[in-house]
């Protein structure tokens, strides 16, 4: 018979009532000698010595390293940068748009959800429901931000004045806009199948490339790429400058529109090249086309190449029109159908 069981051994010992048990008798002995203290068994949660402070090994000195610092280095930290739209002093950082002021992030006027499914307007549009207009060469066109006088503001230091690090700020949104594209265009069609062959972009003329030294819709289009991760590709170029469109009506920028835009030299072989690359990894579904229509990953000759066109503002669409059917002759040359959609930075 066991003397000393201190409790019933008909009843099963809890592991947490165990455990409590054993710990007493390592610190305190047997029973009988329940109040002999034996300090080389101190428990590990207990960290005050004989001094009453913390053991030197159990101080965590990353956090008392910083509570000596912080301080010291906010007092001799530089001033926060001036936030590159308002100048005033940026005091937190916005994600992913770092030389910009909260409150101008809160102001950009963003197109979460657009109330014209064609042109991508956030507000009714007599646009797109007028008749006698001309044929539309695109399926549809969605835009980063609304163009008011704030957007206009930023574009223009950006267009005119060669702002570049701005540049980059519009460059971001435009990928913010083309993510929402292709998650929209991805719900449309089968989950996850939906691909653009390529982007491009409406080109400026040689007059004023040397004149501003960049085309800032191919800069747009370049971080669209990226995030889509389809090739960029140069395939149009345009004649000659027009005047200022925004001063004129939607007919007389048709008329100014002809001619103006064509194919670059070699614009369909190029094109080739990229559509006839091996597809693996891809998903080049179309929202007209089913998975039936791809055999061992090679791209159908009957589906159509759905390519990506870049401006920095849609106004009328004349001009993304004009360039959406030079891209339908190219691929007609190829002897494919295409499907061009249209991805602008605002839509005024
Ligand atoms: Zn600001
Ligand atoms: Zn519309």
């Amino acid at each position: 018979m066991i003397m000393n069981m201190p409790h019933n051994c008909n009843e099963k010992e809890s592991p947490s009532r165990a455990r409590k048990r054993n710990w007493n008798r390592q610190c305190y002995g047997e029973v009988g000698e329940r109040f002999r203290f034996r300090p080389e068994y101190r428990h590990p949660c207990e960290t005050v010595n004989e001094s009453g402070t913390p053991p030197y090994s159990l101080i965590d000195w990353s956090t008392a390293k910083e509570a000596v610092l912080s301080p010291l280095h906010n007092l001799l930290a530089p001033p926060g940068l001036p936030c590159l739209t308002c100048g005033k002093m940026i005091s937190g950082k916005v994600k992913g748009y770092p030389e910009i002021c909260n409150s101008c992030y809160i102001s950009i006027p963003w197109i979460a959800s657009p109330r014209c499914d064609t042109c991508g307007r956030p507000v009714g549009c007599p646009d797109c429901s007028r008749t006698g207009k001309g044929p539309r060469h695109f399926v549809l066109n969605r835009s980063a931000v609304s163009y008011n006088a704030m957007m206009k503001e930023w574009l223009a230091r950006y267009k005119f004045r060669g702002d570049e690090s701005l540049g980059s700020v519009l460059s971001r949104m435009t990928g913010v806009a083309a993510t929402r594209l292709i998650k929209e265009l991805r719900v449309k069609s089968a989950p996850g199948k939906f691909h653009f062959d390529a982007v491009t972009y409406v080109p400026v003329s040689e007059e004023r490339m040397l004149e501003r030294g960049f085309n800032q819709a191919r800069n747009l289009a370049e971080e669209a790429a990226a995030v889509l991760g389809s090739p960029l590709l140069d395939l149009l170029v345009r004649f000659r400058h027009t005047e200022k469109q925004s001063f004129k009506n939607r007919w007389q920028r048709l008329r100014d529109l002809q001619g103006i835009f064509r194919a670059a030299p070699g614009a369909e072989d190029l094109l080739q090249a990229f559509i006839t690359r091996p597809t693996r990894n891809r998903f080049p579904y179309s929202i007209f086309s089913s998975e039936s229509d791809y055999l061992n990953g090679e791209r159908h000759s009957s589906l159509p190449i759905r390519l990506l066109l870049i401006d920095d503002v849609y106004t009328t669409g004349s001009t993304v029109n004009t360039c959406a059917a030079v891209l339908h002759e190219v691929c007609d040359l190829l002897g494919r159908q295409a499907e061009i959609y249209i991805l602008t930075w605002a839509r005024s």
